[in-house]
């Protein structure tokens, strides 16, 4: 693409994003740390291991039942950074205000963002700030960045997936995309359904203690578990078969999805992590998973293969096998 106008799909964490990426960004920047799209860089420093993350929030609405966009600021950053591998140190935070923006509001997302911090156990130790004329910006947007240090001994990135590797997630599917969804278009259904937004690093500090040769960690966001699992596929040159019956998905997020025409594998979430493990560390990392209070529900949902590479493919209930594609067009705008 060299003209024509940004359409909302580029930024759908799907196939037009990582197309614009790619074609722009990753070209532009040309360095090997970027190009290599993970979660987060990590680099040495005298030493040291970093891992340095930047993310944007834009969420629409600001507050969403389990969090609001200050709580999700921190949590995606943190997460970035715990997919890595790397324990969380510091965020910076810029805030982008619309003229008109309610203090109250405000005050009571900054002291989220800050509870949240604390929670992770990091600190918030630089910030920016910006007001932009009313209608020039919607309420309030945050940018952030996060570095932490990663440990000795660890090396995870989505370019690791091996054939005969297992996957595993630590819970349900698509909850954070149909609680902000349902909470935007005024749906109610009989129970409202919450975010699963939260902070994995005290989740990934045990699974790596459990077992230190984990192959890849990430976090399913936008484009949910399809999307990422496609990234991963083409990442490490593998095929990746998913168990339909395996699935988690809560009943109240199948009946939202129904409603709306949408396939919870395509659903953001915020509180959840794809682990790709060796078949060697794969009950040691499942059970350390289930004693962590985020990880209860972790359950095997897939396999790595050597066929079909750079496809993900289900296999369905009745024995069938479905291609899984990356998102394609806008499916859920302004989720995170
Ligand atoms: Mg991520």
């Amino acid at each position: 693409m060299d003209s024509g106008l940004i359409q909302l799909d580029q930024g759908s964490g799907g196939r037009a994003m990582h197309e614009l990426i790619d074609s722009l960004f990753v070209n532009a920047f040309n360095n090997p740390l970027l190009a290599e799209r993970n979660d987060s860089a990590v680099f040495e420093i005298r030493g040291a291991r970093l891992a340095m993350t930047t993310d944007s929030y834009v969420v629409d609405p600001i507050f969403f039942p389990g969090g609001n966009i200050g709580s999700l600021a921190v949590h995606g950053t943190v997460n970035d950074l715990a997919m890595r591998g790397a324990k969380p140190l510091y965020i910076t935070a810029g805030f982008i205000l619309e003229e008109g923006l309610d203090f109250g509001d405000l005050k009571k997302i900054v002291l989220s963002m800050a509870e949240a911090a604390r929670q992770a156990g990091v600190q918030v130790i630089a910030g920016d700030t910006k007001v932009v004329p009313r209608g020039k910006a919607d309420k309030l947007f945050i940018n952030t960045s996060g570095i932490g240090i990663v440990p000795e001994g660890i090396h995870i990135g989505g370019q690791n997936a091996c054939p005969g590797d297992l996957v595993f997630i630590n819970g349900t599917i698509g909850d954070h995309g149909m609680a902000v969804l349902c909470k935007r278009e005024g749906l109610a259904f009989e129970n409202e359904i919450e975010s699963d937004a939260a902070a994995l690093n005290g989740l990934v500090d045990l699974m790596l203690e459990s077992f230190a040769g984990i192959h890849v960690l990430r976090d399913p966001t936008r484009g949910g578990v399809a999307t990422t699992l496609n990234e991963i596929a083409e990442q490490s040159g593998v095929g990746i078969r998913l168990f339909e019956e395996a699935l988690p998905v809560r009943e109240d997020v199948i009946g939202a999805c129904e409603v709306l025409g949408l396939d919870p594998l395509y659903v953001a979430n915020e509180g959840k992590v794809l682990a790709i493990v060796p078949a060697q560390g794969a009950g040691a990392v499942l059970s350390a998973m289930k004693s962590h209070p985020l990880g209860r529900a972790s359950c095997l949902i897939g396999e790595i293969v050597s066929d079909d590479p750079g496809r993900v493919f289900l296999r369905t209930r009745i024995g069938g096998h479905r291609l899984v594609d990356m998102l394609r067009g806008e499916q859920l705008p302004r989720i995170c």
